[in-house]
């Protein structure tokens, strides 16, 4: 269900802190987090600490926290080379 923690999802565990992760950016609907794959060190990806499918479920429950997204990836932009949503 959209919103509800989901125990199969990357993001959801590393909202929690199950899965660890370099948090560059926080605030009270999202997280930005160092992307873990190693062949992007400075891939930065702001995603909500609500889960959501996919950028468009998200838009279409949440169009503030979609907002909250867009506006920490900005954020995060002013120090990072390259940010993504999701
Ligand atoms: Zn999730």
């Amino acid at each position: 269900m959209a919103g509800e923690p989901q125990s199969d999802c990357l993001f959801c565990k590393i909202v929690t802190g199950d899965i660890p992760a370099t948090i560059v950016r926080e605030s009270e609907t999202t997280v930005a987090f160092r992307d873990i794959n190693p062949q992007a060190p400075t891939h930065v990806l702001v995603i909500p600490k609500a889960h959501y499918p996919d950028a468009a479920s998200l838009a279409a429950a949440e169009p503030l926290i979609a907002a909250d997204v867009l506006r920490e990836a900005g954020l995060v932009a002013a120090d990072e080379k390259i940010v993504e949503s999701g």
